[in-house]
């Protein structure tokens, strides 16, 4: 189709199309590891594999979980993948597989490669095996195990099957090249002894397949035909096309992409979950983290989230996002969609002496100033009310245009009023409240001289507003360019937000609006210094559950 953003993986799909290189079809998958909860970087990845699929007539997106590792797998992980790969919109249909299914093909293609003379079983210890590996600059060292029998490998691997050896004792290897430069062609482990409750089959096995083999198989098995993924898998795809092409199985086409990156955040899971085990966060889903769940619960929407993704298009460079995109999607999304209402966050009374006590008046306010169908409210006015304290100043620097004493201001959708007196508590100085007094002919925004005022407040009727608590989220991390790299990590991470908790207050009648929960507080409490999170002490130790109306 003409009529979507191309990128070189588009371009790619359509080559194989016109060539008719997989008899035109497309076939994508999106593999997470149930070992955690999904982030806006696996959004990247959902958005492009469902996406391309979405895009060409009979394309299929199958959802697999990659779950091989019994270790770090859950079926909570199972269960909350699926809610936000849904969440967000995308719809795997009868496509749901896991690659534990085909624990029992694997093992037979493993079988296969041992017969052909492709793969051995090793008796080194993993310490060996990593000595015998080499290095990028030394070329690798064949095991003495290596040139086993076909038969005592084949024998070895059954009785491995069968839990005769310890965890470690032995592993399956592929036969490739121990000089090959790329490490990963280094007779790469298939197979290794685990012995661990796997989620879905018990205890059936004990051993267990590598990644890099069961992702290529599980690709085949499937019949995928572009195997997106990211570019730190670059390095194994001559693994994956030596698995597909030794055991010569469907041709999956592994094509490598660009991971997603943020600012002020970290992506990924195994630093995620060290936050949640730690109860530095609430949880997967505190509205710091940059999980979909946290999304969500920050009041995001999935068509945002959607939107940032075709933002920030497909590449082949890595690169960080500013965070501000992502923000940036949000407020359009909102400022389309959300009803407004008006809050005031850190009140300051203002009585306006000349209004009559008792008297109220209504004014209409927009719900929506960009989509008149979402009406209009009726907002109470009467002699008393709120505004934002920071829309005054009592000696106002220049461009401040906001009230001030003696300066006349625009209440939105009011009338003019004009700071007559500043009232003080004695004690401590602190402004308690402003005397003003409001011309009534005013009312609709504008006075018969046409005079001009600079600024417009919003504001909440005293006796009418509702008090809401509002909580006010910062990043996770305080550092913009804290990110995972390889090897060090450092990160500070922002403060728990919002405590003590904030009141505001909402304009009578009005449902608390879920986007001040959106607003950055200044606050920034940097934790202390930390390498990989250890020693690190919470500044606020007691995380209270929280939750968004
Ligand atoms: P993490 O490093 O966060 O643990 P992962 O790659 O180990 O992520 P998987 O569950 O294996 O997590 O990921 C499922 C899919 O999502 C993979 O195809 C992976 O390439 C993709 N993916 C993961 N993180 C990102 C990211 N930051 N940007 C784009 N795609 C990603
Ligand atoms: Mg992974
Ligand atoms: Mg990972």
């Amino acid at each position: 189709p003409d009529n979507i953003s191309s990128d070189f993986i588009r371009n790619i799909v359509d080559e194989d199309l016109e060539s008719q290189k997989y008899d035109g079809r497309v076939v994508t998958r999106f593999p997470p590891e149930p070992n955690g909860y999904l982030h806006i970087g696996h959004a990247k990845s959902i958005c492009l594999n469902f996406g391309v699929a979405s895009e060409y007539s009979g394309g299929v997106c199958h959802l697999r979980f990659d779950d091989t590792n019994p270790l770090r797998e859950d079926i909570e992980y199972i269960n909350s993948i699926q809610e936000d790969v849904r969440w967000l919109g995308f719809d795997w249909g009868s496509n749901l597989f896991y690659a534990s299914d085909y624990f029992e093909a694997l093992y037979g293609y493993a079988e296969q490669l041992i017969l052909d003379g492709k793969a051995y079983v090793d008796s080194l210890t993993a310490d060996e095996i990593r000595e015998y590996r080499g290095t990028l600059t030394e070329s690798g060292k064949e095991s003495p195990y290596r040139n086993r029998s076909v038969e005592e490998s084949l024998d070895l691997f059954r009785r491995m099957r069968d839990g005769e050896f310890e965890d470690g004792a032995h592993v399956l290897r592929a036969k490739i090249d121990m000089t090959s430069p790329n490490l990963n062609m280094r007779d790469p482990t298939l197979y290794r002894i685990r012995r661990a409750t796997h989620h879905r089959t018990g205890d059936k096995w004990c051993i267990y397949p590598m990644y890099d083999y069961a992702h290529a198989l599980s690709d085949s098995i499937e019949k995928i035909t572009h195997s997106l993924c990211t570019l730190e898998f670059e390095d194994h795809r001559p693994l994956y096309d030596w698995t597909l092409e030794e055991l010569d199985v469907y041709r999956s086409q592994q094509v490598e992409f660009a991971r997603l990156n943020i600012t002020n955040t970290i992506m990924s899971k195994r630093r995620l979950l060290q936050l949640v085990e730690g109860g530095y966060v609430s949880g997967w889903d505190d509205p710091r983290m940059p999980t979909i769940s946290g999304l969500r619960r920050r009041g995001y929407t999935p068509e945002a989230i959607r939107t940032f993704c075709d933002h920030i298009g497909i590449s082949k460079r890595d690169t960080v996002v500013n965070m501000a995109l992502l923000e940036h999607c949000i407020r359009e999304d909102l400022n389309r969609h959300a009803p407004r209402v008006m809050a005031v966050l850190n009140p300051l009374k203002v009585i306006i002496e000349n209004y009559p006590e008792g008297q109220v008046q209504e004014f209409e306010a927009v719900n929506n100033p960009e989509d008149p169908g979402m009406g209009t409210r009726n907002v109470p006015f009467s002699r008393e009310i709120y505004i934002e304290r920071d829309d005054f100043r009592e000696d106002p620097p220049s461009r401040f245009f906001r009230l001030a004493p003696g300066r006349e201001v625009r209440l939105r959708y009011a009338c003019y009023i004009t700071c007559q007196e500043v009232v003080k508590d004695p004690d401590t100085g602190e402004i308690t409240e402003l005397r003003c007094t409001y011309d009534p002919e005013s009312v609709g925004g504008s006075t018969p001289d046409g005079r001009r005022v600079r600024g417009t407040l919003h504001w909440v009727s005293a006796p009418h507003s509702l008090q809401a608590q509002v909580r006010l989220y910062d990043y996770l991390l305080v550092d913009p360019e804290s990110r995972e790299r390889r090897g060090q990590q450092r990160f500070y991470l922002s403060s728990e937000p919002g405590f003590p908790t904030s009141y505001c207050r909402l304009s009578g009648g009005a449902q608390p609006c879920p986007s001040h929960a959106r607003q950055q507080i200044p606050i920034r409490a940097t934790g202390v210094l930390l390498r990989g999170l250890q020693g690190f002490k919470p500044r606020y130790p007691s995380i209270q559950p929280y939750c968004l109306p």
